[in-house]
């Protein structure tokens, strides 16, 4: 079944908006990432939909004001969290800490969606370089089986938000993933690629979503602005539903 990932980021700046919002994504296959404060009210209206948080503690319990532990999300229904995602990278979270992030929800029994991206792409192709080893240090020392636990999003840098360069292709999406797997395969081993997903994520809108599902080499999308539009976002759903 494909994925949707609906990442709010910072919004909607209200309660009743973001209740519209869930209610209006509540299918099967979706996972609403909202900011925490709307969690509550969401878990009330949501049936199908997975509840998911845009960020985790690398600490799994102890004095660290401000955090919120993960057993907290796990005991109150949250099933996956975004970890490493490029805006919160920009915010000084490197590798070695997105690594511990994630092992910590995965001890959580939270799903880690792990974003790995990079921030521009040059004709000598040394972002594969950049690629290569912000993968193997983002999931440094995880067993094969643990890939299986996890989902993988590749979000390059220079096609999110609202000033992206440029939209992705699907072609270069598709590209990515079978490097991606290829890194994880000789360095992981074999074992690490068996069950593992891997979403597209940069400017996925209605328009577009059908062309990275079909020829993108994702198992689903994680979607930014175009989630917090009821409109666009019913579409994207629906797009996604027809090609599961
Ligand atoms: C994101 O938030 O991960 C994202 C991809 O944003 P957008 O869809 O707005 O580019």
């Amino acid at each position: 079944m494909k994925i949707i990932v609906a990442n709010w980021k910072m919004g909607p700046s209200s309660e009743k908006e973001a209740v519209a919002n869930a209610k209006s994504s509540d299918k099967k296959g979706v996972i609403i990432a909202p900011p925490f404060v709307f969690l509550p009210a969401i878990k009330k209206v949501v049936k199908r939909a997975k509840l998911a948080v845009q960020n985790i503690s690398p600490e799994a319990q102890g004095s660290y004001t401000g955090e919120i532990s993960p057993a907290m999300l796990k005991n109150f229904g949250v099933k996956y969290a975004i970890v490493g995602h490029s805006e919160r990278r920009a915010l000084g979270e490197t590798n070695e800490i997105v690594n511990k992030k994630l092992k910590t929800a995965l001890k959580s029994h939270i799903t880690p969606i792990v974003c790995v991206g990079e921030s521009h792409r040059d004709h000598q192709m040394k972002y594969l370089h950049f690629m290569k080893r912000q993968i193997i240090e983002t999931f440094k020392n995880l067993a094969p089986k643990d890939f299986s636990k996890i989902i993988i999003a590749y979000e390059p840098i220079w096609a999110i938000g609202k000033n992206a360069e440029r939209e992705a292709t699907p072609e270069e999406s598709e590209e990515m993933a079978i490097f991606i797997k290829k890194v994880l395969n000789d360095h992981f081993g074999s074992g690490s690629v068996k069950n593992l997903r891997i979403l597209y994520g940069g400017s996925v809108d209605e328009k577009n979503a059908k062309a990275f599902l079909t020829c993108g080499g994702v198992q689903g999308l994680l979607v930014g602005r175009a989630s917090l539009d009821p409109k666009k976002f019913v579409e994207i759903v629906k797009i996604t539903e027809i090609r599961r």
